[in-house]
């Protein structure tokens, strides 16, 4: 299949938005201010409700994540679409778990996305919530239900409800038991909260339509029964509600002005609207109610996104685990070297509207190097070293050298690293026999090793398989970089002094998947994983990378932008990830 690759336009005139200082994080401000933020349909809802008042100036944004797995870009578009307006209309963002299936959720997952959040640069603390802190408040609502004849608890097997229920074309059937008494509704719902009923003996559901032509509104179910201990109520229940019930009372409950989700909720939005109109009218919950509104969810070439597919890559092994750096989870991109702001950057340029939409993974990267770029450190590093052996330079000597941390900002000073007899370039700077256009190094030939002299190749040796093992090279005392008058040549390289160098270890990564859409094609999208998604290499550094610090970046000159591993990576043996090389695209796998 093809791709649909939106790539954003007009960046350089669309409007800067500043945000508010008062919630904003001092990082985030200032991506903010770098980012275009772009006027989308969900702004003009809200601008629109805030001039007419509808709720009273006020915006509440949720993120609703269920605690049964990890975060991934996917979810940081949402956080951001959230967050994002939020911040930007001067309201508040609440985190809200979606805690009502205990037989798939654990706290891990739920400690993993907090964290994540706020490594994306959130202010949630103040406004951390539960579904189950609703629970006795849902039951309630539903025990108001059943008493208004609007519910009624259903005893149809699992497979006669699911035949019953119609299709798109046909009309459902009417459960046999949806003329029960509200006395014998409100006793059988009061059994199956005692626990005096098996696990699926027993629904309760709204008693709506079973000939809507929305299938959602045909008597959806709203509790069941799973005798499971819950991650926070513990054995407190064993009857608990489901998602599109639940969901929209929180929102009521929590005052959500704008309840955004993503459009295969569409379809859900009349059952949302009914159950919270029923409980407005009769004055169990304030009105105004939240708005629903869908948007396209956020699909990236290269990945699949699904929690089971993700689960699945971890249990069979083809990633490390769910921070594997090729992974797309936060956890994962944030090892790999992705910066906040960075990802924050990306969500705000993908936009928010109701078109579907695929996004290339370089617009991703092009958001990280745009970020990183005039902040990250320059370093030197040789990521496929060769020896070279500077003759004419004596035995013992060595001579600092030096280069801007930043070249476009003097304020953050020099990096030093020594000039000696023996250095190291990579093996890709010099060609045996130089092919037209090459000046980089080649037997008799020279080239600059930057910030330091230029040298020529005057011999080179080779192992006995025939690989250039050292080159045997002379150099022009003349030539220090930066000498005034002095003479220079086409090339210059990069280079790491033996004298002061170091090694470490560094990972190169390229894609997961080598097909745009593993879902899509025939077979089992694992067949279409790529084999050479990691390549590990003995590099070579220059001496200011030996205190690296994960979350810190480096652009290695010429070869792109690096962090040091958080889990591998270890003072004197450090251990570095490429997040991205310097331009766009990846070599094909
Ligand atoms: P599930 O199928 O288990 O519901 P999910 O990815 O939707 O998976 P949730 O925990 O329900 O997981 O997601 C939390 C929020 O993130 C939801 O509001 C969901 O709409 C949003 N979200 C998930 N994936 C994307 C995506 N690819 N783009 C934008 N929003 C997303
Ligand atoms: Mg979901």
């Amino acid at each position: 299949m093809s791709v649909v690759t939106h790539t954003i336009a007009n960046r350089a005139s669309e409007p800067h938005r500043i945000a508010n200082d008062a919630i904003v994080p001092e990082n985030m401000a200032k991506t903010a201010e770098k980012s275009a933020v772009q006027s989308n349909f969900i702004r003009q809802i809200i601008e629109a409700d805030n001039g007419s008042g509808k709720h009273g100036g006020k915006v509440i944004t949720r993120f609703p994540p269920e605690p049964n797995g990890f975060l991934h870009i996917g979810h940081a578009k949402s956080i951001c679409v959230n967050f994002g307006l939020a911040r930007d209309y001067g309201g508040v963002c609440h985190l809200r778990f979606d805690d009502t299936n205990p037989v798939k959720e654990d706290i891990v997952y739920e400690n993993s996305i907090k964290e994540m959040i706020e490594w994306l640069g959130f202010p949630y603390k103040d406004h951390l919530y539960h579904a189950s802190d609703y629970f006795e408040r849902l039951f309630e609502f539903a025990e108001h239900f059943i008493e208004r004849g609007l519910a009624y608890v259903d005893s149809q097997s699992a497979e006669e409800m699911r035949a019953n229920r119609g299709t798109f074309e046909k009309p459902g059937v009417n459960s046999p038991f949806r003329d029960r008494s509200v006395e014998e509704n409100l006793k059988l719902f009061g059994e199956m909260r005692d626990g005096k009923h098996a696990d699926g003996a027993h629904v309760l559901r709204l008693k709506i339509d079973m000939a809507s032509p929305n299938i959602n509104l045909r008597d959806p179910a709203i509790y069941r029964i799973r005798h499971v201990p819950h991650q926070r109520t513990g054995n407190k229940w064993c009857v608990y509600p489901l998602y599109d019930y639940t969901h929209s009372i929180s929102d009521a409950i929590e005052r959500i002005t704008h309840s955004i989700c993503t459009l295969e909720f569409e379809a859900h939005r009349p059952l949302y609207d009914w159950v919270l109109a029923r409980l407005v009218e009769s004055g169990k919950l304030p009105s105004p109610s939240p708005q629903q509104i869908e948007f396209a969810r956020l699909n990236i070439n290269y990945t699949v996104m699904s929690k089971r597919k993700l689960l699945e890559l971890v249990e069979t092994g083809a990633v490390s685990g769910w921070d594997d750096p090729r992974f797309w989870t936060l956890a994962g991109l944030r090892r790999r070297g992705y910066t906040p702001s960075s990802i924050r950057l990306f969500a705000e340029r993908t936009g928010a509207s109701k078109a579907h939409q695929w996004v290339d993974w370089v617009d991703l990267e092009g958001a990280l190097r745009e970020d990183l770029d005039p902040v990250a450190a320059r370093a030197m590093v040789v990521l496929d070293p060769i020896r070279v052996v500077i003759e004419n330079w004596p035995e013992d000597k060595v001579e600092n050298c030096s280069a801007p941390v930043h070249p476009k900002d003097d304020s953050r000073g020099r990096r030093e690293f020594q000039f000696s007899r023996e250095v190291f370039i990579e093996r890709e700077d010099f060609m045996e026999t130089p092919a037209k256009g090459f000046f980089r190094l080649a037997p008799g030939g020279e080239v600059r090793l930057r910030y330091g002299y230029i040298i020529k190749c005057e011999r080179i040796e080779k192992d006995a398989s025939g690989r250039v093992a050292t080159i045997y090279a002379s150099f022009d005392s003349a030539t220090k970089s930066g000498t005034p008058g002095g003479r220079n040549v086409k090339g210059a390289i990069h280079w790491v002094s033996k004298s002061d160098g170091f090694e470490a270890e560094v990972r190169l990564y390229d894609r997961l998947f080598t097909v745009e859409n593993p879902d899509d094609e025939p077979g089992d999208y694992k067949d279409y994983l790529n084999p050479r998604s990691l390549a590990t290499v003995r590099a070579w550094c220059e001496p200011s990378l030996r205190a690296a610090l994960p979350d810190q970046s480096f652009q290695f000159e010429r070869n792109g932008y690096f962090t040091p591993d958080r889990v591998d990576s270890k003072p004197g043996a450090l251990v570095f990830n490429r997040a991205v090389g310097l331009k766009d695209g990846w070599k094909a796998g």
